[in-house]
């Protein structure tokens, strides 16, 4: 079945989406966030297309669908612009987008968007991520789980490795050194924070270019790490 995931925080507008889409014979995932999609969509490989509304109350859809792009995901973006102004559209189709259906829209309007979307993009259940992850001068090799920084192989232990891409596919996100943690070393591990802190502090000396100042693995006081500013 053809999976859709709708963002939008506005409960009633993301019901009527999600009716109309089941009764088209879409399978649906529903986000209210951005960061709620984000997660979603990694939750969910098999997504083939993302609507994306632009007005929420963490990143805006924009956002979101930059972040689709950067990580390599190969999925369908059709952004719901509640404007008709122009700029809202060039802004969303300079992000990424691949379409845009502005509010209020019908039910048979969208899913025409995303029949055409789903066959452009070729197959219902589309190619997931690419083979590599590229962020400033970093590129990460997700087949051989090698990085390169400007094109020098950068040699990292398997869970430096793991780190490196949890915050390449979250950059500009704050995660937490628990959600860190989790993530790395499984939601089982009974063990201190103080690893995250260690093996950060390793990692910052393999690829800053100041490892006192960092540029890439930024300190979030009282919380955890970011990816860049
Ligand atoms: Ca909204």
């Amino acid at each position: 079945m053809k999976k859709v995931l709708i963002l939008e925080d506005e409960a009633n507008i993301r019901s009527f989406v999600v009716i109309n889409l089941k009764r088209a014979g879409y399978e649906v995932v529903e986000a209210g966030t951005g960061y709620d999609a984000l997660d979603k969509l990694e939750q969910n490989p098999d997504i083939g297309v993302a609507i994306l509304d632009v007005m929420l109350p963490d990143i805006d859809g924009f956002e979101v669908c930059r972040r689709i792009r950067a990580s390599g995901m190969k999925i369908g973006v059709i952004m719901l612009t509640a404007r008709t102004q122009e700029d809202d559209k060039v802004t969303g189709l300079m992000t990424g987008a691949d379409d845009y259906v502005t509010k209020p829209f019908s039910p048979a309007e969208l899913t025409a968007r995303i029949d055409a979307l789903f066959r452009r993009v070729g197959t219902a259940t589309a190619k997931v991520t690419s083979d590599m992850l590229k962020e400033g001068p970093f590129t990460l090799n997700l087949r051989n789980h090698s990085l390169e920084k400007n094109g020098v192989k950068v040699r990292l232990t398997q869970v430096e490795y793991a780190i490196v891409k949890l915050f390449m596919q979250n950059p500009g996100k704050p995660l937490s050194r628990e959600n860190i943690l989790a993530m790395v070393w499984g939601r089982d591990y009974v063990g201190d924070l103080k690893i995250v802190d260690v093996n950060i502090r390793r990692l910052r000396i393999k690829i800053e270019d100041d490892p006192q100042n960092p540029d890439y693995i930024m300190t979030v006081w009282g919380h955890g790490y970011q990816w860049g500013r």
